[in-house]
């Protein structure tokens, strides 16, 4: 994953020694590390994160900051974009129809993974923090900030010192109520088998298809948390407004999901692999029953369902 610029230990090479191509973030034009890799760039930048970008991307200053805040969800997931002409407009959709609303919820979540408990501070920068957010910049994250402040879901540190934001008990109860009913628009969660031989492929497939539709998936397994698996997972099912539920290789945890999932009655597209169908233990004449033979097909059918099912609904 690393570039060749990078030494085998992972550390940062010195500026002295390896000088960076130029400073500027390609996306949000502000102070990164961009070095070669192969044809293509990879940047290290504070705001988005680290991701690579091709020689030919130009990024629309219109949709800049909702691709920030692509890379920077992808970075603090521990995954790493690759910008290209053809992909920079379904990656910026899902971060560009955020409301107001929203964006709040954001910063708590947000302000929520860093600090675990009331009482822990975690020093939220606006002008680094914004694209988690999907705020636009700097400004109308401070907004964001002051508004909380004000409502006492968070507050600052009685130090003197840059000693950061914590959550109020107010902002926590806001964070653990209940969810909306219907769940967050364009959040979906995905259940599904994580054994290495099914995984990555179906991962990849799957994650192309829901982002086409302009839908952000959710991977539980592709996020740091400090909460229990179980709390975490029941919580982000009921954030979502539709759940993806491939049953290929018939995990319990799977028909789980799903049944919650529909118990909160959140649509479900019920997908398997075809060699897999034989087995399951429903209906196959569920909503969007997807039945899929190769990754190629997933993509395809997957996102023909979401929108036949889900955005049709809308
Ligand atoms: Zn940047």
């Amino acid at each position: 994953m690393l570039p060749s610029a990078w030494n085998s230990s992972g550390e940062e090479p010195l500026s002295e020694t390896i000088p960076p191509e130029n400073t500027r973030c390609p996306v949000c034009g502000g102070s990164a590390t961009v070095l070669p890799s192969g044809f293509n760039s990879f940047c290290k930048c504070p705001t988005c994160g680290h991701f690579r970008i091709t020689p030919t991307t130009k990024i629309p200053t219109e949709i800049a900051h909702a691709v920030s805040a692509a890379t920077r969800e992808a970075h603090d997931q521990g995954r790493t974009l690759n910008l290209e002409p053809a992909n920079i407009t379904d990656l910026a959709a899902p971060h560009l129809r955020t409301t107001v609303a929203e964006k709040l919820d954001k910063v708590l979540a947000y302000l929520a993974s860093k600090t675990v408990y009331p009482g822990s501070y975690y020093v939220v920068k606006a002008g680094r923090d914004y694209p988690v957010a999907d705020a636009h910049d700097a400004e109308e994250f401070g907004v964001y900030l002051g508004y909380l402040d004000a409502e006492k879901l968070i507050s600052e540190a009685p130090a003197i010192d840059d000693a950061g934001h914590t959550l109020t008990v107010r902002g926590w109860e806001r964070i653990q109520a209940q969810p909306r009913p219907g769940g967050e628009p364009g959040r979906c969660f995905v259940a599904c088998w994580l054994a290495d031989e099914f995984y990555p492929e179906f991962r990849n497939a799957a994650d192309q298809a829901i982002r086409a539709c302009s839908y952000l998936p959710f991977w539980i397994n592709e996020t740091r948390t400090n909460e229990g698996i179980s709390d975490r997972v029941l919580a982000e099912i009921r954030r979502a407004e539709f759940v993806v539920a491939d049953f290929t290789g018939q995990r319990q945890s799977v028909y789980f999901e799903a049944g919650f999932a529909r118990g909160l009655g959140r649509p479900v597209i019920w997908c398997c692999r075809q060699d897999g169908v034989q087995g399951l233990h429903f209906d196959t004449r569920h909503l969007g029953h997807v039945a899929w033979k190769d990754a190629v097909d997933l993509r395809v059918k997957l996102e023909a369902s979401i929108r036949a099912n889900i955005i049709t609904r809308a």
